[in-house]
């Protein structure tokens, strides 16, 4: 969504930059209290629990992250699954944890700061079950059944027994007893996901024929007994909310609806035990659906009716980035509190945004997922959107504020994509002379090439958050259609100079499985780069998409290639269609579009000849060779930095040039290409650091768990 920069108040005036507007009274019912058990919350704005790649490793960094969502105005702030013992070790995957007294110490942390901000905090205690093979902690992981690992590690469970039940029960109880005690204000029953206590109610996976197992009241037993035990353990100063599928052994209809399951039956025994529930869905892919293929508001048919069946309070997901959206959803009695992963990492400041009626500056998610990155990574949550993400203690930085310039120099950005622009939107704010030259007349770089692309659109928001920002800022100029040389570049004279001209995609198939290029690529009018689609020059005749590059792009131009109509054929070297996608969950989604496509998918083949009517393919195990006959060759491999500007620049500096300033970097692609999070990132970083200090052998604070005595 684009919104008008000058603001309209309610009476019809308008306000300029700087002036704040009071709330539209449309959006009053998003900051009504909620009372959950014995607590209340002071609006309706709820971050759910979410990974975010520093689990109990990183206590500082998730107390800082945790704390600017309470600052910009989130009503409750969970924090990711949390492991109540060390049965329960999901290792590589980061998980926040309540297994000791050091556990409570490093959670303190985090309570204290979102308490300081007048929100609730909330723990989500996680039994492991068969998703957690336990690689960390070496314990045995226990099962409904004794069953593989649900996350393709050859660790089967052991079936769990009465005195094992006893176990998991003190456990969890044990869990919120410290929860307590580090100040939370809700414990969360986790009975999704595939974790144990979903498995419990599975009837497809429990199959035990004891008063665990077999009717819906006994499947239904362990996790009423667990809502029970936390209740009685913490109930009188915590809620209790229970995370749960709305479609329970449920799924999809023959015609592609969802189908309920035995979800409302299970909330005839459990409906009024809790004092929260929190509903989801058990397809990640879909509740955590990427921009690409996935709406927001999506689970809208799911969870519409949970609140027919319950007089609890409910709440669910949907990417919500517009405040109608929001108030619809509460209006039309489908949630009661709005949840938020995502856009609450994109903007942690959404919920004050809508309260001062700034709705021009909130930073919309784009529905990348490169977020859930972290956790497959096991490093620090990021974002596209909000490179602060994860720095706010170790590098000290806020996701709205930025300290003021501290000399009058003039600086100018040469280049306006991701990374450009947001150089100048964070040197603007700092209050710096900033002059952005783009050698087009499209701002965006390649940010509004790629949101051109299949299901992309969303990724314009990139663009268009910083455009809106620095088209209210008097000390940013943007200079469209102004390719500038060296000799340009020097006469304006500024203090500080960015290069940020971006990259381009190579044409000789050089790549991680071809470091020395594809030697034998014939034809070159019939060879393509994923530059020249997207300036419109589309093959024509049967195509193969050779993707080395194991992320989108493949995927993406495959599908547009297909729409046009010719046979499409993507090859990849490695296992997979789209093996980094993985991490985002582009991957399964992708290949299903592909296949429905009618794309034929070839894997572990590199290609080695092309002449403009046949490849060569090459088998990654056996080297086997095989011909296919094909008149266009995609190759998206790898991308070099169009850093020419900067290298003669460079060497004019080292000889004295005039005009030279005191500094000249390199910034996003041009520096070194890579996703668009790290080019948004890169300009955020250079405009923080200009004019700082900053120590380069400790460069950022280095985070790290507490001893149990310390
Ligand atoms: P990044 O992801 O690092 O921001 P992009 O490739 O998205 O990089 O953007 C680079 C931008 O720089 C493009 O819009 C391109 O037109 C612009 N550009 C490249 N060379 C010059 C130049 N010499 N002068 C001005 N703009 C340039
Ligand atoms: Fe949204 Fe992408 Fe940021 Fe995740 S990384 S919050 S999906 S913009």
């Amino acid at each position: 969504m684009m919104y008008k920069l000058a603001l309209v108040y309610f009476d019809g005036t308008t306000a300029g930059p700087g002036e704040h507007v009071t709330r539209d009274p449309r959006y009053d019912i998003l900051f009504e209290p909620m009372k959950i058990g014995p607590v209340t919350a002071k609006n309706r704005f709820y971050q759910v629990p979410h990974c975010t790649g520093s689990g109990w490793e990183r206590p500082r960094t998730l107390a800082g992250l945790r704390e600017v969502k309470a600052e910009g105005g989130w009503g409750v702030v969970n924090t990711e699954y949390c492991s109540v013992h060390p049965a329960c070790d999901d290792t590589p995957y980061p998980t926040a944890s309540l297994w000791d007294q050091g556990d409570i110490k490093s959670h303190a942390l985090m309570t204290e700061k979102v308490h300081a901000h007048g929100a609730l905090a909330g723990v989500e205690l996680c039994l492991g079950g068969a998703r957690m093979p336990n690689l960390g902690t070496r314990e045995v992981a226990m099962g409904v059944v004794s069953m593989p690992n649900l996350a393709g590690n050859p660790f089967q469970t052991r079936a769990m027994d009465k005195a094992d039940i006893r176990e998991a029960r003190r456990w969890h109880r044990n869990a919120a007893l410290r929860a307590k005690e580090a100040g939370f204000d809700i414990a969360y029953v986790y009975a999704t996901h595939g974790y144990l206590l979903s498995n419990f109610l599975s009837a497809t996976l429990n199959t035990r024929t004891d008063e665990y197992g077999g009717s819906l009241e006994n499947r239904v037993r362990l996790v009423r007994e667990i809502i029970e035990d936390t209740k009685e353990a913490v109930g009188d100063t915590m809620a209790v909310a229970c995370r749960f599928s709305a479609e329970t052994n449920g799924g999809y209809g023959g015609d592609g609806n969802p189908v309920p399951g035995e979800t409302e039956d299970m909330f005839g025994v459990l409906g009024e035990l809790p004092d929260l529930w929190d509903i989801n869905i058990s397809d990640y892919s879909l509740e955590m659906g990427l921009s690409r293929f996935v709406q927001e508001g999506s689970l809208e048919p799911y969870v519409s009716y949970i609140k027919s069946i319950t007089s609890k309070p409910v709440v669910s997901v949907g990417r919500f980035t517009s405040p109608d959206t929001m108030a619809s959803q509460i209006k039309r009695g489908i949630v009661d509190f709005i949840g938020a992963a995502r856009p609450s990492i994109a903007d942690p400041f959404l919920p004050t945004k809508i309260e001062e009626g700034r709705l021009e500056d909130i930073r919309e998610c784009i529905g990348c997922n490169i977020c859930y990155m972290g956790d497959g990574k096991g490093v620090p949550i990021r974002c596209t959107q909000n490179p602060t993400m994860s720095e706010e203690w170790r590098r000290g930085w806020h996701p709205e504020h930025i300290d003021k310039k501290v000399t009058d120099s003039r600086i100018l950005v040469v280049g306006a994509g991701p990374a450009g622009l947001e150089a100048a939107h964070a040197l603007g704010k700092r209050g710096y002379e900033v002059m952005l030259a783009e050698a087009t007349r499209e701002l965006g770089g390649r940010v509004s090439h790629e949101s051109k692309l299949p299901g992309l659109s969303e990724w314009v928001r990139v663009r268009d958050y910083r455009l809106q920002q620095i088209e209210k800022m008097d000390n940013v100029e943007v200079f469209r259609e102004s390719d500038m040389s060296a000799e340009q570049v020097l006469e304006i004279g500024a203090d500080h100079i960015a290069i940020a001209t971006g990259s381009h995609w190579r044409r000789d198939g050089f790549g991680s499985n071809n470091p020395g290029g594809i030697t034998d690529l014939g034809a070159p009018d019939k060879l393509y780069t994923p530059d020249d689609i997207m300036a419109g020059k589309v093959p024509i005749g049967p195509t193969v998409i050779f993707d080395d590059d194991h992320y989108y792009m493949g995927t993406v131009l495959a599908e547009l290639v297909r729409k046009t109509g010719v046979s499409v054929t993507l090859v990849t070297p490695e296992d997979t269609v789209s093996s980094w996608g993985l991490f985002t969950y582009d991957r399964w989604r992708a290949q299903t579009k592909l296949m429905e496509l009618g794309i034929d998918l070839i894997t572990a083949r590199n290609i080695s000849t092309f002449d403009g009517n046949s490849a060569t393919l090459e088998c990654q195990y056996t080297g086997q060779k095989g011909t296919i006959e094909v008149e266009a060759l995609v190759l998206v491999t790898a991308r070099t930095p169009n850093d020419g500007l900067y290298q003669e620049l460079t060497d004019k500096i080292a000889g004295g040039a005039k005009g030279s300033p005191k500094s000249l970097k390199r910034i996003g692609d041009c520096e070194a290409p890579a996703i668009i999070a790290a080019a948004v990132y890169s300009g955020h970083r250079y405009a923080r650091e200009l004019d700082v200090e900053i120590d380069r052998d400790n460069p950022l604070k280095h985070d790290r768990v507490f001893f149990e005595d310390g």
